[in-house]
């Protein structure tokens, strides 16, 4: 029987690639700020006239932009936590290990989904069972 765990090997590739898209993920979210900060401070620092002067459809697109924006920024937020948990599962070992039939859960899958935390057949089965 093959052992069920990935090897070190594996896991330090595993773990190169969650560090790669944190990364990404953490330029998403300066990116996100800085244009949030900046539409902050835009609105704020206009002077009565120009005030006058936006029109109301610009001042929802705005406004629309701005919601879009902390959205965005919440999923990514969410989606950070999700990768350093996917790390923290690496560093104590049950990275990769389906919580229900203790299976390895395929390579493919833990690429896609590192947070996973069951196989696709156990999940499929809690599906059934609600
Ligand atoms: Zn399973």
């Amino acid at each position: 029987m093959p052992p069920k765990k990935y090897s070190k090997k594996k896991l330090a590739s595993f773990k190169k690639s969650i560090e790669a898209k944190l990364d990404d993920v953490e330029h998403d979210l300066d990116d996100i700020k800085e244009n949030l900060d900046h539409n902050t401070r835009g609105t704020a620092s206009m002077s009565q006239d120009s005030v006058y002067s936006v029109h109301m459809a610009d001042a929802g697109t705005d406004s629309y932009e701005r919601e879009k924006g902390y959205h965005f920024m919440n999923r990514e937020t969410d989606y950070y936590k999700y990768l350093t948990k996917a790390l923290e599962r690496i560093a104590d070992g049950t990275f990769g290990i389906c919580g229900i039939c203790e299976e390895l859960i395929p390579e493919e899958r833990m690429m896609e989904v590192p947070n996973a935390t069951k196989c696709v057949q156990c999940k499929e089965n809690d599906k059934l069972n609600i």
